[in-house]
């Protein structure tokens, strides 16, 4: 079981980032607010994704670290669904298979005077100081795999990878508030911005969010997208019992001397993805207005019955597959089109 872990792990898990991610994924699925983000080393000596969220109780503390548990889905009906960023219940199990990992918890509902420490190597658990939410700590990864740790880049290309990965989540979240450290330092921060659903204020806090996580510079050239014209954007909405597919964010007019070849973001239900179908779309879209060899700068969301996409395609879940990938293919398009034509306001 061990190996079996360590071979899990090698898919999930290729560089401290990776470890990052699926952390910050767990801290949003137990519905936190703010996410803080601790690495020394560039992660190798150690991560630590500290949140708010509704905690593990005592009793499911174990099993939180064991192969194949998660809470999130209890049938394969339910895996038609996910909603939440974890499903496979891999991703501690496969961490602990290579690295030190030790897990503080205390669960929200007040009736606890304490949290609870659980050692992942001996399973101890013991009482602790802490208030609502959960740590889960990561220290030296691929100790035992010297292999691996050889791969790794210097500490300030990991650290970058980690804030990349953290930003990925954040862009999607406006709502949540992020801050990373490095060595004792503030690195990076991204406010929680209050977000207003109603009558476009969704993407307000979007194009908040997207300034300070991308800066000025992208959302100074991006123009509002939102698919069909008359949707809410950010709300789901049902037509005949099926969520409508929709597509949001903001598109940038590339401006030569400061658009970056990688501002491309593509979001599908929350999930940050690298799909060939949203970016083919996207890069048609752009034919008419991009002269040259310049690139499109976007951050684009696109939401739709969670049954019509499969998330369980890669470990990673960092690639989807459409049911009708024509259908999502005309609706970005059709988004991104409508969005560059609009008169710039
Ligand atoms: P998955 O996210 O796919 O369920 P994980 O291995 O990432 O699997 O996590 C296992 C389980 O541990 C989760 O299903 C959840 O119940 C619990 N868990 C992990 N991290 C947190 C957290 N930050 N807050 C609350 N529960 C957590
Ligand atoms: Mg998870």
């Amino acid at each position: 079981d061990e190996l079996i872990s360590q071979i899990a792990a090698g898919e999930v898990v290729e560089r401290p980032a990776s470890v990052v991610r699926e952390l910050v994924d767990n801290a949003l699925d137990a519905g936190a607010t703010q996410v803080t983000v601790r690495l020394q080393a560039g992660g190798v000596r150690l991560i630590s994704v500290e949140d708010n969220g509704w905690g593990i109780h005592r009793t499911e503390l174990p099993t939180a670290l064991k192969r194949h548990a998660t809470s999130k889905i209890a049938s394969l009906g339910d895996l038609e669904s996910v909603h939440t960023m974890g499903f496979r219940g891999e991703a501690l199990a496969a961490i602990c298979s290579i690295a030190e990992v030790s897990v503080l918890t205390r669960t929200d509902s007040g009736d606890e005077a304490h949290g609870w420490l659980l050692d992942g190597r001996s399973g101890e658990l013991q009482p602790t100081a802490r208030g609502p939410g959960t740590t889960v700590e990561v220290r030296e990864l691929f100790f035992a795999t010297p292999a691996r740790r050889k791969f790794l880049k210097t500490d300030a290309t990991e650290l970058a990878h980690c804030i990349e990965a953290v930003r990925r989540h954040a862009l999607a979240r406006p709502e949540v508030g992020f801050a990373i450290w490095h060595d004792g330092k503030l690195v990076a921060q991204w406010r929680a911005v209050a977000a207003d659903l109603a009558g476009g204020g969704a993407l307000d806090a979007l194009r908040q969010r997207l300034a300070d996580g991308l800066g000025e510079d992208f959302i100074e050239q991006a123009v509002a997208v939102n698919w069909p014209a008359d949707a809410v954007p950010g709300e789901t909405a049902l037509a005949d019992g099926v969520q409508r597919l929709r597509v949001w964010g903001f598109a940038g007019v590339p401006d030569a001397a400061r658009s970056r070849s990688d501002w491309q973001y593509a979001y599908v239900n929350g999930r940050f993805v690298r799909d060939k179908v949203i970016g083919h779309a996207a890069r048609s879209a752009y034919e008419d207005v991009l002269h040259g060899h310049r690139q499109p700068v976007y951050a684009l969301y696109v939401s739709l019955d969670p049954t019509r996409v499969d998330v369980n395609v890669h470990p990673t879940k960092i690639e989807v597959r459409f049911r009708d990938s024509r259908e999502v293919h005309q609706a970005v398009r059709h988004a991104v089109d409508a969005a560059l034509a609009a008169p710039r306001s």
